[in-house]
Formats: C-alpha cells, sequence, structure tokens
C-alpha cells in the first residue's frame, strides 16, 4: 500500500509541476495557485484544529447569544398575483425576506435545524423556509428555458444574489407524481433544488390526511413517495427524508405515529428525520430536551387568516422579546446560552456548552 501511495504521490508532483506550466505566462495565476500564501483558510478545518477554549474566547458576549431560544419554521404554499391565505404575492414574498434579512434572521436547512449543525453568523438566528404541495409557481422554467424569476425558486435566488449573506436554503415538500407540474421537466427542478443546496421533502404520495389511516397506508403514502422522488432525483448520495404531514394530521391512534419517522413498503425501508406539522407557534432549540423532531411546528407565513399567530406577529414578538430568540454564537461545536436558560438543555455529542451570565 505504501508504496502505491508514494508512487501515486510522485505523479501528483508531475502532474503539478506540468499544471505550473501551463499557465506559467500568467505570473498573477501563479501567485494566486500558491496555497500557502494566497488561498483563504477553510473555517471549518480551522475550527477542529483550534481548542474549544479559544473557540468560546472568539465568541462575543454583547451580542447575547442565547441558543436556548426558539426558531421560526416558516411555512409557505403559492407564490401568485392574486394574496390570499394560501398565495403570497411576488412582492409581499420578497417583502418577507427583506424583513427577515434586516431584523438578523438567516435561513438554515431543516437537516441543520434538526440535528443542531447550526453556525449562523454570530449574533444572528437560524430560520427555516418551507414551501408545501410543490405547484408550479414554486418553480417554472419558462419557454427560452430561463427560470421564471416571480416563481419561488426565482425570487429566492435573485434575493441571495443581492444578498449573498442571506444563505440559499429551503425545503419543498412535494406530493403527487408530477413535482412542480410542467411535465418532463421534474427530474431537472429536483436535480437543480438539490445541487444549489436546497432541499426535497415528502408530502405523501396523494395528499390524504393521515388522521385515521391504517398501517399499510401510512407506509404506503409516505414510502412510496420517498422511493419516487428519489428515484427522479438520481442521487444515491441524497435521501428524501423530511416530511410535512397532508393538512398538519398525524395519526389518532398513537400507536400508528412511529410509521411517520420509519417503516417500509414494498420492500424499501425510509426513515424521516423531521415530522412538520401546519401551525402555530415557533420551534424550540435542538438542544432543548423538549425539542421533538416527529412534531415540528410551523408558522404560517402570509398575512391572512393567520388568526394572530402568523410570521409578523412572531417577528413583532421577537422583537419585544429577544430574550426568547434563537441567537447564534456562530460556531456550530459550541452551545452558548445564558446561564438561566440551561435548565432544558440536554448534552450532544461533539459539542461544548458555554454559559454566562448575561451583563
Ligand atoms: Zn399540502
Amino acid at each position: 500500500m505504501k508504496k502505491v501511495f508514494s508512487i501515486a504521490v510522485i505523479f501528483m508532483f508531475i502532474f503539478l509541476f506540468a499544471g505550473c506550466g501551463s499557465t506559467a505566462g500568467s505570473s498573477e495565476k501563479e501567485a494566486g495557485a500558491s496555497p500557502a500564501t494566497e488561498q483563504p483558510p477553510d473555517p471549518s478545518a480551522i475550527s477542529d484544529s483550534i481548542s474549544p477554549e479559544d473557540l468560546k474566547a472568539s465568541i462575543n458576549l454583547d451580542m447575547k447569544p442565547n441558543e436556548a431560544g426558539k426558531v421560526m419554521v416558516l411555512m409557505y404554499h403559492n407564490i401568485g398575483n392574486e394574496e390570499s391565505e394560501w398565495v403570497r404575492t411576488p412582492s409581499n414574498f420578497t417583502n418577507d425576506l427583506n424583513t427577515l434579512y434586516t431584523k438578523g434572521y438567516r435561513p438554515i436547512s431543516l437537516t441543520d435545524y434538526v440535528t443542531g449543525n447550526i453556525s449562523t453568523e454570530q449574533g444572528l438566528t437560524p430560520i427555516v423556509l418551507t414551501f408545501d404541495d410543490g405547484n408550479l409557481n414554486n418553480f417554472k422554467y419558462l419557454e427560452d428555458g430561463s427560470i421564471d424569476s416571480v416563481s419561488a425558486i426565482g425570487l429566492l435566488l435573485d434575493f441571495h444574489q443581492k444578498h449573498p449573506d442571506f444563505p440559499l436554503e429551503a425545503t419543498f415538500f412535494i406530493d403527487g407524481d408530477m413535482p412542480f407540474k410542467q411535465s418532463g421537466l421534474a427530474s431537472q427542478k429536483l436535480r437543480f433544488i438539490v445541487d444549489h443546496g436546497m432541499d426535497i421533502g415528502n408530502h405523501t404520495r396523494d395528499h390524504v390526511s393521515l388522521k385515521t389511516a391504517s398501517s399499510d397506508t401510512i407506509r404506503e403514502q409516505i414510502g412510496s413517495q420517498a422511493q419516487f422522488l428519489k428515484i427522479l432525483l438520481g442521487r444515491d448520495d441524497y435521501d428524501v427524508n423530511t416530511l410535512a404531514l397532508p393538512y398538519g394530521e398525524r395519526p389518532s391512534d398513537p400507536s400508528l405515529a412511529a410509521y411517520l419517522i420509519s417503516g417500509s413498503h414494498a420492500g424499501t425501508v425510509y426513515n424521516n428525520i423531521a415530522v412538520m406539522n401546519v401551525g402555530w407557534n415557533p420551534g424550540r432549540s435542538p438542544y432543548d430536551t423538549r425539542f421533538d423532531h416527529s412534531s415540528i411546528p410551523r408558522i404560517r407565513a402570509s398575512e391572512m387568516k393567520v388568526d394572530n399567530v402568523g410570521l409578523y406577529d412572531y417577528i413583532d414578538y421577537f422583537d419585544k422579546n429577544p430574550d426568547q430568540r434563537f441567537i447564534s454564537d456562530g460556531i456550530s461545536q459550541i452551545i452558548t446560552v445564558p446561564e438561566e436558560n440551561m435548565e432544558w438543555l440536554s448534552s450532544i455529542d461533539g459539542k461544548e456548552f458555554y454559559t454566562y451570565r448575561p451583563r
């Protein structure tokens, strides 16, 4: 093995020299290619090599980090020209993003939320964006092959381009056999979403209520859709492992609830890391012992018929109660909390607590 390795290294050097030779005409390019002097350091490699004590010392406590605070998971459905209960106009949607951006909220993936892998910029608050039903107005290709700028994807891409520090993170929960309802383009759309770091979630095969469904039906509705979406996406390294319950309804027989998380259908096993409800309050910190990945609340991201529990109600609430808000310390390995908030926190493998007395 060693010999093979040394030979490989020698070949690598020859290859590198050859590579440098080909750009010899440009001294600027050569300088840029020197890893020792020019390449920016990889932040994750640095935080792996720095001791936890040094990491803690880099946290600015004046920003009042509170990783025991609440996280909003926002639920959208449609983008359209006429605002209604389940439709947001393009300008209202962009206004939502602007408001969230200005008030210090930044999207993270649903997976990072449920696994507690939160490295949102120091002093800011993570949020999760979700879209249900996979309608055409979420993701539409125009005849010239471009993405409709007033579809959800178009608006998200545009906002991210103007504000690169507002990460391109969102989960699209899809039911039915034609994601985003444009014939022949389903695979391409799913791949685009995942290739751009966003996510595909499961919204069951037929968008049926699971309230009175049998165990067979539950497993079929979830398992067949997970399998279908995975095949359509065509990537072995990506599992569709998050579920949004149609109408927010879960089995009334509690013994069947476990099938929302895992089960099998037609010989294929599924395992969900997150099950999403429809209402109506912010989610707990993933470090809170009361956090339940099988029942994650979402907030209606609209303004009509939201019964005082919509997005803007909670934005106001967190403005008035900043101590209730999750505020990141910027470092995923360290969980920083004011000492009075330690009560419900549970230890997580590979992460360290850092408590402080607010000044
Ligand atoms: Zn739905």
